[in-house]
Order: C-alpha cells, then sequence, then structure tokens
C-alpha cells in the first residue's frame, strides 16, 4: 500500500473553499460530529463533580509541563529500570531514522501500527516504505484511511469524512471482497486481514496516551484491541511519543482517563486500557523481546517557552473539534496537516512557524465552545488571539481597507450624535437596495458577505428608536 500522494498543498482559502462546497463531507461531519456532542453531554452527567475532576486533571498536566526537564529525566530513568530501551528525537527525521534502524537492524519486513498521531507528524510510514518494510495499520479507520491512500481528518476518527457506504465502497475495491456497509461484516473483514498481520509482524508500532513518570509505563487506550496485538504479538515493539504526554503517576493518570473517554466518544471509559511496562521479562513467555520508546520534541520545546505552552496540555480527545462550527463545516483536511479543528489551528503554528501556517488561527469565529468543552480547561480563544496577533507581527498588518474601515468605524462609534445619524443613512440605503425585504447583493467590501448568503434588509425603525419612542409613551402613561 502507498502513502497518501505528497501533492503541493493548496493555499488556505481554496482549500477551505473546496470543503464549504462539498456536500457529501457536510453529510458525513454532520451526523458524526452532532453524535458525539450529544453522547459527551451523557457522558459528563455521569461524572461526579466534573468540574473538580477538570481543574484536577488541569493541574495535573501543568505540574508535569512546569517541570519537564526533570520529569523527562526521571521518565527515562524509571523507563530503563523497566527493561525500555529510551531514545530521543529532535526532528521528525530523526525519529524516523530510529526506528528505520531498529527495523533494519532486526530485519523487519513488516509492521503493524495502531493509531497514533506522533507517526502521523514524522510520516513514519513513507520512511519505513522506503526501506522496503511494508506497513500495516493496525485501527480500522486508519486501515480504511491506507486503503484509500488518504489522511486522517479528525484525531479520533481518521475517517469521519467518510459514509458508511465510502466505507463498503473502498473495501469492496481494495480488499476484491463483496460490497457491504454493514459495520459488523466491515470489521469481521478487516478483522480477517489484521489477524494474519499481527500474527507475521515483526514490529509493532504504537504511540501512547499517556507516559506514567514514577511507574515507567506508557498508557494506551483504544476500542478495538488492536493497541494490545500491535504491541504484544510482534518481537519488537517501538513507541513514538511527544516529549508533552507525561503525567505524575497513576493517580494522575486516573483523573486523565475518566475525561478522555468522555471527551472523547462519550464513554465512561474506553473498552481497553493497556498499560504496559517493557520487554518480556523471564520466566514469562509473551510480549515483545525488545521495546523501545521514542521521546519526540519537533517544536514542543520551543512552543513551551512561548504564550501557547498551554497547548501543550492538550490530551487529544477531539472534543474541541465536533464543538468547533468551523471545523463541522470543512472538516480536517482544509487545516492542511496533522492536527485539524481548534487545538490544531494552535499546535500547527506553535510548532511548525508561522510560515504556511498564517491562516489557522483565523479559522474560528471565537465563540468560546472549544474552551467550554475541553476537559483540561485550555484557553483556546485566547491562544488563537495570540496566535493572530503573532501572524500580524511577522506577516505584515490586516488590508488597508481594513483599517482605514476600522478607523472610520471608531471615529463614528466615539461619537453618538454621528453614529446615530450614520445609522439612519445606511439603513435608508440599504432599504433601498433590498428587494422582498433581503440584500442579494451589496457594494464594496461587504459583497462577501452576499456572495454565499442574502442580508436581511434593516427593520424600517431601529432597535433604539423603537426604545426611546416606547419610554416616551410611558413617560406620557
Ligand atoms: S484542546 Fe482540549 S478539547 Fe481540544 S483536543 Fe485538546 S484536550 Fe481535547
Amino acid at each position: 500500500m502507498s502513502a497518501p500522494s505528497s501533492q503541493p498543498l493548496p493555499p488556505f482559502a481554496q482549500r477551505v473553499d473546496a470543503a464549504v462546497h462539498d456536500e457529501h463531507l457536510h453529510d458525513a461531519l454532520g451526523r458524526a460530529t452532532a453524535q458525539l456532542r450529544s453522547r459527551r453531554g451523557g457522558a459528563f452527567a455521569s461524572l461526579e463533580q466534573s468540574d473538580a475532576v477538570r481543574a484536577a486533571a488541569r493541574a495535573a498536566k501543568m505540574h508535569v509541563l512546569d517541570r519537564l526537564d526533570e520529569s523527562l529525566i526521571a521518565f527515562e530513568q524509571s523507563l530503563r529500570a523497566r527493561g525500555f530501551q529510551v531514545h530521543w528525537a529532535e526532528t521528525p527525521e530523526q525519529a524516523n531514522d530510529l526506528v528505520r534502524a531498529i527495523a533494519r537492524r532486526a530485519g523487519c519486513k513488516l509492521a503493524v501500527k495502531s493509531k497514533s498521531m506522533a507517526t502521523e507528524e514524522t510520516h513514519l510510514n513513507a520512511a519505513l516504505e522506503q526501506d522496503g518494510v511494508e506497513v500495516v495499520e493496525s485501527d480500522l479507520g486508519e486501515y480504511i484511511v491506507q486503503l484509500r491512500r488518504d489522511r486522517p481528518s479528525h484525531i479520533i476518527l481518521p475517517i469521519i469524512h467518510l459514509t458508511r457506504e465510502d466505507v463498503g465502497k473502498v473495501v469492496s475495491e481494495e480488499l476484491h471482497v463483496p460490497y457491504t456497509d454493514e459495520p459488523k461484516e466491515l470489521a469481521a473483514i478487516a478483522r480477517e486481514v489484521l489477524r494474519a498481520k499481527f500474527l507475521a509482524a515483526d514490529l509493532g508500532i504504537t504511540g501512547a496516551n499517556f507516559g506514567l513518570v514514577e511507574e515507567g509505563a506508557l498508557c494506551l487506550v483504544s476500542n478495538e484491541g488492536n493497541i494490545r496485538m500491535t504491541s504484544s504479538l510482534p518481537r519488537i515493539h517501538v513507541a513514538l511519543l511527544g516529549i508533552e504526554k507525561l503525567v505524575r503517576n497513576a493517580s494522575d493518570l486516573d483523573a486523565m482517563l475518566r475525561l478522555l473517554a468522555r471527551s472523547a466518544t462519550g464513554q465512561k471509559l474506553t473498552v481497553y486500557t493497556t498499560l504496559i511496562e517493557g520487554p518480556r521479562r523471564s520466566p514469562e513467555d509473551e510480549g515483545p523481546e525488545e521495546s523501545h520508546v521514542i521521546l519526540l520534541d519537533n517544536g514542543r520545546s520551543t512552543t513551551r517557552g512561548g504564550e501557547e505552552a498551554e497547548i501543550l496540555a492538550c490530551i487529544r480527545c477531539g472534543a474541541c473539534l465536533n464543538a468547533c462550527p468551523v471545523y463541522q463545516q470543512i472538516g480536517g483536511h482544509a487545516y492542511g496537516d496533522t492536527y485539524p479543528g481548534p487545538m490544531g489551528a494552535i499546535w500547527t503554528p506553535s510548532l511548525r512557524g508561522m510560515d504556511g501556517w498564517k491562516e489557522l488561527p483565523g479559522a474560528s469565529s471565537l465563540c468560546g465552545a472549544c474552551e467550554e468543552v475541553c476537559p483540561v480547561n485550555l484557553r483556546i480563544p485566547k491562544m488563537l488571539l495570540s496566535l493572530r496577533a503573532r501572524a500580524r507581527e511577522q506577516h505584515g498588518g490586516s488590508p488597508r481597507w481594513l483599517r482605514f474601515g476600522l478607523r472610520f468605524y471608531a471615529a463614528f462609534a466615539r461619537r453618538p450624535w454621528l453614529w446615530r445619524s450614520a445609522l439612519r443613512v445606511a439603513s435608508l440605503g440599504a432599504r433601498l437596495l433590498a428587494r422582498d425585504g433581503w440584500l442579494r447583493k451589496v457594494p464594496g467590501p461587504l459583497s462577501a458577505w452576499t456572495k454565499r448568503r442574502d442580508l436581511p434588509a434593516p427593520a424600517p425603525q431601529s432597535f433604539t428608536a423603537w426604545m426611546s419612542a416606547r419610554a416616551r409613551e410611558r413617560a406620557r402613561g
């Protein structure tokens, strides 16, 4: 199976335009995000003192991030004590080279991989395939993505942009089986293929949801059981995780787990919670012979020193994506990189710099829905605003017409009599342009608005005029 095409990315506006006009995408996204939001609501209703749990989870993540250097050293020591081999990667290339070297030394030809955003970040599959290693995704959604030579469009549900009919079609065409769109039958077909791959693979690659500093363990969650097989059946296990993924200990993990599943899929707990404590030890006869942990920086250290440092506490639940009205309209691919939605609009430019990504923080209505659902109370709109300010500093200010327009607006808004007169004139003009109570085309910069939607004509009497008239009537008794 080949990697997705590495065509240059079209400009952001073009990607958004294509997504906005994609009715099929809206259908798929609308159904899935609505369902996820409602399930999340139900799941949180069953969590006692949820605000306190969220505050505790935030405090626990911040505690580790504030002492990240010492936490990482302690984590490395406890991992080594468990028998893990620990490696450090500053860049995606270094991370890929480490995995390639491990695979080469062990003569690996087939690798199974569970869903891992860090490996998406480094494009690990393509790097291994260059060395002749076949990589098979073991998460069902990721497997479909791989069969389609596509990219995931959501950090929890990689094929949220597809309908079940799309999935049925790709499975039938790529695996040469009769068409079905029954989820159970599709899962059974994939299971048949993947079981054989699990048994034949030499290398199992995973990410990690959390690294437990004191215990020297990795925690991974899944609903499919594929992570257990990926990490325990092949003779070598490699886990690639970002340096920010740490929690102090199992007690802090408890709060994270209660929040993660509720926020991600509306479950009280994911079906499988796996704790990995290193390679097989004598007299055990199961588990990998070698366990490697690669700790990836890739810009995280720089982010840690900046105004968006808080984003490193993100536990990748995806709730902010499901809540975001912009994500609901444009889906994940329009964001152009590994991480979509509000968290991605912060994560990508923070880690990769503003060049090529400066528009992402603007992909938000700043309605605050993301912050409201974030299980670790990240101040997402505040970070988006600080990135917007940085984009302006680095890439020039707003267009001249906008700066002029805002100055003009300020001059009027500071003088109530002038404001009221201008409103009267604008309202009269708008009513003259309106047909059947709607403005279908307006001139100047406002034309961008009416290109896609109609504007209601202003009421004959403004709200302020109506209030004043009402006050006068009341005074008259
Ligand atoms: S920013 Fe918050 S809501 Fe969004 S993915 Fe991260 S933890 Fe979840």
